[in-house]
Formats: C-alpha cells, sequence, structure tokens
C-alpha cells in the first residue's frame, strides 16, 4: 500500500509519515502542491492525505486538479479549521474525507484504513496467478486453497508481483513501492524478502511461481 502525504509542515510530516511507515505503508511526502500533483500523476496512491494550506497551492485546487486528470485515489483533506464552510468545499472539489488539525494520530490511521479499503473496492480485491490467491480486502493469501501467512511487507512485495504479472518487476521498482524513496539500495533485502515470499509461496508446490529475471527483477507467472 502507497500513500501521498502533500504537507508543508516538516514536524508534522514527519510524524504522520513515521507513524504511517511503521503500519507497513510506503509513504512519499510532497512539501507543495505542485509536487504532489506531479507524485499523484506518476503514481497509483492507495490514499492522498492532502493539507489545506500549502505553500503554492492550496489543496482544494490540488484536489480539484486530480480528479480533473482523473486521479481517482481516495483523498484525505486535512484542514486547521473546523469550518463547515471548508469541509463542504474540500467535499465539492472531490475529497473523499476530512480531517481537522490537531488530531490523535489513531483517528487518521482509522481514516487512512477506511479509505483503503474504500479504494480497493473500486478495483480488484483479489489478485489471482495460477492457485494463488491474494484477497486485498481481507489481506489474506492462498495457494491451492490453503492459507499462507505473509507479514505485511511480504504482503507488500506479493501484491506488488501480482499487480504486475506476468511483468518483469525491476528490483528498483519493488525498492520504491515497498519500502519508500528513501529507503537503501546498497542492501540485499529484496532478495532476502523474495527468498522468504519462495519458502511460503513456491516451496512445497511443483509449478513454481516467482522467477528472477537475471539483470532485471523478478516477475510472477508460469514458467515461460
Ligand atoms: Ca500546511
Amino acid at each position: 500500500m502507497r500513500i501521498l502525504l502533500v504537507e508543508d509542515e516538516r514536524r508534522v510530516a514527519s510524524f504522520i509519515a513515521r507513524a504511517l511507515r511503521e503500519q507497513a505503508y510506503a509513504v512519499d511526502v510532497a512539501d507543495t502542491g505542485v509536487r504532489g500533483l506531479e507524485l499523484a500523476w506518476d503514481t497509483s496512491y492507495d490514499t492522498i492525505l492532502l493539507d489545506l494550506r500549502l505553500p503554492d497551492v492550496d489543496g482544494l485546487a490540488v484536489c480539484r486538479e486530480l480528479r480533473r486528470r482523473g486521479v481517482n485515489s481516495p483523498v484525505l483533506m486535512l484542514t486547521a479549521r473546523g469550518m463547515v464552510e471548508q469541509r463542504v468545499e474540500g467535499l465539492d472539489a472531490g475529497a473523499d474525507d476530512y480531517l481537522t488539525k490537531p488530531f490523535a494520530i489513531a483517528e487518521l490511521l482509522a481514516r487512512v484504513r477506511a479509505l483503503v479499503r474504500r479504494g480497493l473496492q473500486r478495483s480488484d480485491a483479489t489478485l489471482r496467478a495460477g492457485d494463488l490467491e491474494l484477497d486485498r480486502h481481507r489481506r489474506r493469501a492462498q495457494r491451492g486453497g490453503v492459507n499462507i501467512p505473509l507479514t505485511s511487507k511480504e504482503f507488500a512485495l506479493l501484491e506488488l508481483l501480482l499487480l504486475r504479472a506476468p511483468e518483469i518487476v525491476p528490483r528498483a521498482e519493488i525498492v520504491e513501492h515497498v519500502w519508500d524513496v528513501h529507503f537503501d539500495s546498497g542492501t540485499n533485502l529484496v532478495e532476502v524478502y523474495i527468498n522468504r515470499l519462495r519458502q511460503k509461496i513456491d516451496h512445497h508446490y511443483s509449478v513454481k511461481l516467482i522467477h528472477t529475471v537475471r539483470g532485471a527483477g523478478y516477475r510472477l507467472g508460469r514458467e515461460e
């Protein structure tokens, strides 16, 4: 799951980003409305958190522009004041929900979970490859009808491979989507996680689904 946070106040942004990352979301932070629009245009986010007061374009204009460009990720507006007119304006601009600052982080996380679920309902909730099934809504993986327990990072990795299957997913893209943009790509964490997934998904099955494409990345599907 990938979240975009558009917030210019550094302290607030890093606090929210840290809380989301602890819940295993990958988080990109934009400190201007223009940067937020760029990122939202390039990447498909599961939810966008949008501060109303930004140094360049205000949050309402950003939200309108996102919708005009056909970006349909759920948007949660963060507003400094609880004024009714602003809430109405935000919803009119195409936001799905709003939260008034200051807010408890538990409240923010609950809203994000609800929006991510709503976003998934708009898209395919179940991803499949052969007898492998990933239920994004219940966050459950099965192969041949047998439940496979996954950690949140393993789940995120398998989800990405399934979303892109049968295409090759480059290692850099895995790092970016499953961890975050500032992750140190010098480590072999991707290989470690791929191996763990193989142990769970492929080890006991004759048909192997996860394939290494040397020098290119990984792909999921039947052997070619
Ligand atoms: Ca602000």
